[in-house]
């Protein structure tokens, strides 16, 4: 295993930003590669202590010469993030300086090659570091972004052209939920990942054996030793299953028997008023149409003071809000409905 360090440039003289690569070499050319990456999002941990637990079985994998092909690492994909603190809290979602989610505007290629990137020299510290991680992940068979909700089931967000060839991975995994999307136009990281190839012929686009997820490891607070290495274990089981390592003391992950989503099935639930949230639902419950999902206390002992917010059709509650403040708009909950959502906003990436 090979430790080299990236540096990105700041926006102002004295500041870089580093972050450490791993890389394990494969004995195998032939044999798929992978990338994994958690923390784009800086505070979203139950990957970056994941990757922590699976370290060893890699560093034991590759003692014994049983990993084929090669693996990237990036347990912390994000200094900038990692380092923002804004009144003593952490804020790893968006860049401070210039209010952009670092899981949006990563330059969306028309085919896999780095050179079409943008020249992002003069383009701001973010950009850089989007650049550079595309760099490294791109020419990868296997991607994988590490993230987590609010709170939430385990899921995954897959494009449509990887499904259901990726059922294997989704078991392997061990998520609850695939959620299945298709037009990206704000440049997360695994459109990045996966739009370069919807347009390139088969033989480079290699569906067969291409793997881009990310995936969403419940909620921010599951940061947790035996979650770790339950979700190492999963993300060791993928990469035997896909033969990038070879391991015969694992079996090789089966057919996904979660539930599988389209994006469009989802709804948001904007809360009708800004208030304290009382919760009837958590993750993983089934709800009818009609079914209390909360009650928003916005005027607390007042007539009226109580607004309920019903479920629109019936699913299953994928994920909820970890705070219990909310504005008017923001949204309670993720429904993951059993049909088309009627809310114009769904279909949106949401990771
Ligand atoms: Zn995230």
């Amino acid at each position: 295993m090979q430790k080299t360090i990236e540096r990105i440039a700041g926006d102002s003289e004295g500041v870089t930003y580093e972050f450490p690569v791993f890389r394990f070499e494969g004995t195998d050319k032939a044999a798929p590669t992978a990338y994994l990456q958690a923390a784009l999002h800086a505070g979203e941990l139950p990957g970056v202590v994941a990757i922590d637990a699976l370290m060893p079985t890699l560093a034991k994998a590759e003692a014994e010469g049983r990993i084929k092909g090669a693996i990237t690492i990036v347990p912390w994909a994000n200094p900038i993030g990692r380092a923002q603190y804004h009144f003593g809290e952490h804020q790893g979602r968006f860049n401070l300086g210039t209010r952009t989610n670092f899981n949006r505007a990563f330059p969306l290629l028309a085919a896999p090659d780095v050179k079409l990137l943008p020249d992002v020299s003069l383009g701001g510290a973010d950009r850089r570091l989007k650049n550079r991680l595309v760099e490294l992940s791109l020419s990868n068979d296997i991607v994988l972004d590490l993230h987590c909700d609010d709170e939430g089931l385990a899921y995954l967000y897959i494009h449509i052209s990887l499904w259901p060839a990726m059922a294997d991975c989704a078991a392997a995994i061990g998520a609850d939920a695939v959620v299945l999307w298709s037009e990206d136009s704000s440049g997360t990281f695994e459109g990045a990942s996966i739009m370069p190839y919807q347009n390139v012929p088969p033989s480079v686009a290699r569906f067969d054996r291409r793997v881009v997820t990310t995936v969403e490891y419940r909620g921010m607070l599951d940061v947790d030793g035996a979650l770790a290495a339950s979700d190492a274990a999963g993300l060791h089981r993928l990469l035997v299953t896909r033969g990038v390592i070879e391991d015969p003391s694992i079996q090789k992950a089966g057919n996904f028997t979660g539930a599988v989503v389209p994006l469009e099935d989802i709804d948001m639930m904007p809360s009708p008023r800004a208030g304290a949230i009382l919760y009837d639902v958590r993750p993983g419950d089934r709800v009818a149409k009609g079914d209390r999902l909360a009650t928003i206390i916005h005027a607390p002992g007042e007539p009226g003071g109580r607004t309920e917010v019903f479920a629109p059709q019936s699913g299953f509650i994928l994920t909820r809000r970890s705070r219990r403040i909310i504005r008017a708009g923001e949204d309670l909950l993720k429904l993951a409905g059993d049909k088309r959502s009627d809310d114009a906003r769904s279909g949106t990436l949401e990771d």
